[in-house]
């Protein structure tokens, strides 16, 4: 009895191509069921055991009775099937509930996961700093995410961004899995160049990241140009200083040779001068990197977002430098799924 509430509780997306080897052995099948399983929940991304036809039917009862396929239940969407940004919740197994953004971009359909329910990381422009930090995620609620949304739209989603609720280097090894299983070639097998993890800057993770040779595209969620103002508006910087950050970005740059990109939220008489552009300049010197300008997204709080001309002049600025700059105009401010915009208002 007991081993079958213990199964009950293990959800089978998330499990990596040598964990379904291993559990088919278990289960008294050769280790070629569990490819046949990983290829069925992850390619051909199946919403049910019973329709698994390559497996005996006997193992697929075994599943039915031990094992759940989704760890997350959909709950709803925000946004219409027209509009360019939808946002979704979902319910974890255990209750709690968290959001995933999809953006429509030309022929470009990116995914932005959460990797942890609410953030301990208290960045002072950010609705999801304000649930507190309530659990990590496990990869499969990460993968789920994309698989449930995937089903559920016309097109196929062509990238993922880690940049939903939740630092994702604070979950670091369930990261690191669900990324191992979005690139997988028998699997989902989006390109590691379809797949940015973005970080506040959690600097033991950042080489560790470096050193463990990974290929997906790392982003810092940078936002300011000095320490003091850093701390000010992200105090984790007390602990990974902004120094310290860019030293770790010049070693993950020397040990992969890839361009990290910077993401800058730009805030109105925050950080948002020539002074404080020609001072970003000044700090990523002669690295080789992108800069993400984004307007800020209005929550409720003391922040604004500058004028479009304050904007413009801002990146005007960092274009009259070395690096590659975008801006990022906001999509999906409406539903509040824009940068920093994610939070579970209801319970
Ligand atoms: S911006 Fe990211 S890291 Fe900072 S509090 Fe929000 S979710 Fe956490």
């Amino acid at each position: 009895m007991s081993e079958i509430i213990k199964r009950k509780n293990s959800q089978i997306i998330g499990m990596n191509l040598t964990e379904l080897e291993d559990l088919s052995e278990e289960f008294s099948q050769s280790r070629f069921r569990g490819k046949q399983l990983f290829n069925s929940v992850y390619k051909q991304r199946t919403d049910s055991f019973n329709n698994i036809n390559t497996l005996p039917i006997v193992f697929r009862d075994i599943l039915l009775e031990k094992f759940v396929l989704h760890p997350l239940l959909f709950i709803k969407k925000t946004g219409s099937d027209s509009e360019l940004t939808q946002k979704y919740l979902f319910q974890l197994s255990t209750q709690e509930k968290i959001e995933s953004v999809l953006m429509y971009e030309e022929k470009r359909v990116t995914l932005c996961v959460s990797t942890q329910v609410g953030c301990a990381v208290d960045c002072k422009f950010c609705a999801t700093a304000k649930m507190g930090f309530i659990k990590n995620l496990t990869a499969g609620e990460i993968i789920d995410q994309y698989l449930i949304i995937n089903n559920s739209i016309d097109k196929e989603i062509t990238n993922i961004v880690f940049m939903g609720m939740g630092e994702p280097f604070l979950n670091y090894q369930q990261v690191i899995n669900a990324a191992m299983l979005f690139n997988h070639k028998d699997g989902i097998n989006l390109s590691s160049q379809r797949i940015t993890i973005s970080t506040v800057g959690i600097i033991p993770k950042i080489n560790q990241y470096s050193e463990e040779g990974h290929k997906y595209k790392l982003a810092i969620s940078l936002n300011s140009n000095h320490q003091k103002q850093r701390v000010q508006i992200m105090p984790i910087s007390k602990t990974h200083s902004i120094n310290d950050l860019i030293k770790a970005v010049w070693h993950h740059y020397k040990k992969t040779k890839r361009l990290v990109t910077f993401e800058y939220v730009l805030m109105e008489n925050v950080n948002d001068s020539i002074a404080d552009a020609k001072r970003l300049i000044n700090l990523i010197g002669d690295l080789p990197c992108k800069v993400n300008v984004i307007p800020y997204n209005e929550i409720d709080g003391p922040f604004k977002r500058p004028s479009e001309e304050k904007i413009n002049k801002f990146v005007n600025q960092i274009n009259n430098s070395n690096f590659i700059v975008t801006v990022r105009w906001s999509k999906g401010t409406d539903i509040n799924s824009g940068c920093g915009q994610l939070a579970v208002l209801e319970s």
